[in-house]
């Protein structure tokens, strides 16, 4: 008798005779069609790949917990922030933005630092990156600039021409360049660095009171990073450097940590402040709004299975549980859409039923039916429209955001750039970095834009030049340009600096 608990089966159950030789007619074959087994088994694996992620495509993951550490609840109303002491489950990817699924952990680029949060509410997503800022303001420019950062149309390699063209085309992008190039953009794991929501967002109090927050989570295992030539060499020794960190620490015990601390800022505040709070090119300055410890997020169990609960992980900046909600800020706004609308291109429409991305301590009720892989009873016989009067699951107005005043008139509303647009990068360049961090800054700038054309040189070096004057010298001097052209470029407004510079 053969041992029914371990015997092969096909996907539909049926036990397997044997998984090494095709049925064949006679022993040099042709294979027979009614072979059904080597045909499905085949046919799996020929759709085993889902798309790619157009960007993070390259992650890893861990379960583990957040626990509350300070009274918030004259700020939210949100249930797993209620209590000092609560804990709520939380699974967190972490990843690289630009690279393909197999590229190298070590590449310079911003780590995704997304959180889902399974609260007694539903399921809440902080989705941001190991960068305070972005490099643009608008998703209008998102499609743009993620084609720079990935491969030239005609030659499928990585251009720098493309990259630094766009970004010196871009002024606002400034900012978040500077944190790029500094060893920040080469973390040497994901556990050696910091999370921060870059939005900013809208919490409110039981009172429909609201306010405007940002988030960060600061590593407990201190900030690590490799310099240039030390991520240069780690792409070839280990293309999976943060991958395998994660993987080794949780199964060692030693279980990664962070403090998570939120600004906060009144309307009033947000009104009055010299600059947009909402433009996600600018820090909210920690001597204006000094950041507050609110929680401990630690994670302590790996993954069982990749596919399962990382590729198929499914995170929505607009994922939000009574409390918190959306802020005006434009690139926010954009990815709302975004991530949702690309999660049911990659995963399908009931992307939302999968394990990982299931509310696991909020009931799910809705009248959403059918669709691709439904794999759940789909409402049974209850109604499958609203209003109903058969007992359906019905809205509750107690839940609605608190109403926020906006005004103006809609039109496609252009940022004015301005020369705040360099002043945050010139404080981290003068007043954060270390005379190591400018010099280091400075070689993989200088390393990565050297392969662009010279007048690209000039006009990406002009913007470092405006957001410090020693930092634009001392770029065009690693880059050989030509100090006082620089100096020039940079005293011009951006339309004539892109028309000195022109093809
Ligand atoms: P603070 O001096 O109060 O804070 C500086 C912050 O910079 C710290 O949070 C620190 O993070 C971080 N930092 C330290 N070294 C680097 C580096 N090499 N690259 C990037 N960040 C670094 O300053 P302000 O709030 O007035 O901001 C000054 C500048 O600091 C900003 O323009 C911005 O570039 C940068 N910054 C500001 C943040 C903010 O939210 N205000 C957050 C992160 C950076 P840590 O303690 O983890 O080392």
């Amino acid at each position: 008798m053969s041992d029914s608990k371990k015997t092969l089966t096909l996907g539909f159950g049926a036990p397997v005779d044997n998984d090494l030789n095709s049925v064949t007619a006679g022993p040099k074959g042709p294979v027979l069609i009614q072979d059904v087994h080597v045909v499905e088994k085949l046919a799996h694996f020929d759709r085993e790949r889902i798309p790619e992620r157009v960007v993070h495509a390259k992650g890893a993951g861990a379960h583990g917990h957040f626990e509350v550490t300070a009274d918030v609840t004259k700020y939210t109303r949100a249930k797993f922030l209620s209590k000092v002491g609560q804990k709520t489950d939380v699974f967190v990817r972490f990843s690289t933005v630009g690279g393909e699924k197999g590229s190298a952990d070590s590449e310079r680029d911003p780590r995704g630092f997304a959180v889902k949060f399974y609260t007694e509410e539903g399921n809440y997503d902080m989705v941001g990156n190991n960068t305070p800022v972005f490099f643009i303001r608008d998703a209008m420019k998102f499609p743009d600039f993620i084609h720079t950062q990935k491969r030239n149309p005609a030659t499928n390699l990585k251009d720098p021409d493309m990259f630094w063209d766009f970004l010196s085309l871009t002024p606002e992008s400034i900012h978040q360049v500077t944190i790029l190039f500094s060893d920040r953009g080469t973390p040497r794991s994901y556990r050696n660095m910091n999370g921060y929501s870059s939005h900013t967002y809208m919490w409110y109090n039981a009172k429909g009171e609201h306010v405007w927050v940002q988030y960060h989570f600061k590593t407990l295992q201190g900030i690590q990073n490799f310099d240039g030539p030390e991520a240069d060499r780690m792409r070839g020794v280990d293309p999976d450097v943060a991958t395998r960190d994660l993987h080794n620490a949780i199964v060692k015990g030693q279980f990664p940590a962070w403090r998570v601390e939120v600004q906060i800022m009144t309307p009033q505040q947000a009104a009055d402040y010299r600059f947009d709070p909402f433009d996600i090119t600018k820090v909210w300055p920690h001597a204006d709004f000094p950041p507050m410890e609110i929680g401990r997020m630690v994670l302590d169990r790996n993954p069982e299975n990749y596919f399962a609960e990382v590729e198929q992980a499914a995170f929505s900046p607009g994922n939000f549980v009574p409390g918190i909600g959306p802020s005006p800020d434009k690139m926010l706004q954009g990815r709302l859409f975004s991530y949702p609308d690309t999660h049911r291109h990659r995963l399908g429409a009931n992307y939302h039923l999968l394990p990982i991305n299931a509310p696991k301590a909020a009931p799910m009720r809705n009248y959403q039916r059918d669709g691709e892989m439904r794999f759940d009873g789909n409402g049974g016989g209850g109604p499958n429209y609203w209003p109903n009067s058969f007992g359906g699951p019905a809205p509750d107005p107690s839940y609605a955001l608190p109403p926020i005043d906006v005004a103006g008139m809609a039109a496609r509303h252009a940022y004015v750039l301005g020369d705040i647009d360099f002043v945050q990068a010139g404080w981290l360049y003068r007043k954060v970095m270390t005379d190591t961090d400018r010099d280091h800054l400075v070689a993989n700038i200088v390393g990565h834009l050297k392969g662009a054309q010279k007048r690209i040189q000039l006009r990406q070096t002009a913007l470092f030049h405006k957001a410090d004057a020693e930092y634009g010298e001392r770029v065009a001097k690693g880059l050989g340009l030509d100090a006082n052209e620089v100096k020039k470029l940079a005293a011009m407004s951006q339309e004539d600096r892109v028309k000195a510079t022109e093809a």
